[in-house]
């Protein structure tokens, strides 16, 4: 596994397996890595050759400063976790990215003006320009991404199609701590009784996709909220079911087969996403009936 600060390094780098005909599978990331962000590298792994992973922790994707100042930043670890996994591990400085920490503008409907998009105004201009950079630079054949960033992902494949990027976009699926909780960089600052609290937003996903096919979309969001009171220490920013392909809310059931209940709490300032897909049985039924 070879290290890499530059972008001329790391092109040069890549050209060389491409030259000899090799495969390239990419998983970007913002580094403080757990098993979560493996899986992704082991998948790229299984499909490509050549397995390069970024770690940027990219500066014009953070709404708040503060969040952007208390990110995790464990290279060394990082690095310890990659090796035999990893081929090239792409580690650059801000300013090696950006010679103006600034981003272009996206929009994609829905994708980018709801829910983390609303409520984290820039957050996806910063996604999509650090992720347009990336894919133009390291030109893979597969890039993985976490359906644990559920709208990130649908931004990315917007992103992809509307510039006609030659790269196949690969979903991998969330994992999770034994007890439900998404893994995510951002737990590493959660305290004892923090890490306790946050088990209701999982908690809370299981529960209203055991209720999916009981429940009408109003019954399942008041279950869902109701469970989020002043006394559970977290803090609601959003719960939304919403078509998991277009970001429409869903009404009726019937008019989206394919859903996802999304949401956003803050446990004290640390704030958590999570999410579960939904597929209603009366419409899985119709299908294959
Ligand atoms: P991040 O470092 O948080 O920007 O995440 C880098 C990539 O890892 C993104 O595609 C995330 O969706 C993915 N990821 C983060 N946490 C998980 C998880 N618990 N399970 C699967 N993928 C994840």
């Amino acid at each position: 596994m070879i290290v890499i600060e530059t972008i001329s390094d790391l092109t040069a780098q890549i050209a060389e397996a491409k030259s000899k005909g090799l495969t390239v599978g990419f998983v970007p990331t913002m580094g403080a890595l757990h098993q979560g962000h493996l899986h992704l590298v082991q998948k790229a792994a299984a499909a490509a050759d050549l397995v390069v992973v970024s770690i940027f922790v990219n500066p014009t994707q953070f709404n708040n400063p503060d969040d952007l100042l208390k990110y995790p930043k464990t290279l060394e670890a990082d690095c310890a976790l990659l090796e035999n996994h990893a081929d090239l591990v792409f580690a650059p400085a801000t300013t090696e990215m950006y010679t103006r920490v600034e981003s272009k503008k996206w929009d994609f409907g829905r994708l980018t003006s709801s829910l983390e998009g609303h409520f984290r105004p820039g957050h996806f201009d910063g996604v999509c320009t650090i992720v347009q950079k990336l894919l133009t630079i390291v030109q893979p054949d597969w890039a993985f991404f976490g359906k644990k960033d559920f709208q990130q992902l649908a931004v990315i494949q917007a992103l992809v199609r509307a510039e006609g990027m030659p790269v196949s976009i690969v979903p991998c699926d969330t994992i999770r701590e034994p007890d439900g909780l998404a893994m995510s960089s951002r737990n590493m600052r959660l305290n004892h009784q923090q890490r306790q609290d946050a088990l209701l937003i999982s908690r809370t996903l299981h529960l209203l996709h055991d209720h999916k096919d009981d429940c009408n979309i109003e019954q399942l969001l008041d279950l869902g909220k109701n469970a989020f009171t002043p006394a559970s220490g977290l803090s609601l920013e959003y719960m939304a079911i919403v078509d998991a392909l277009t970001f429409e809310p869903v009404e009726d059931k019937a008019a989206h087969p394919h859903a996802v209940i999304l949401i956003a709490a803050f446990v004290g300032d640390i704030r958590l996403i999570d999410n579960i897909e939904l597929k209603w049985a009366d419409t899985l039924a119709k299908k294959t009936a």
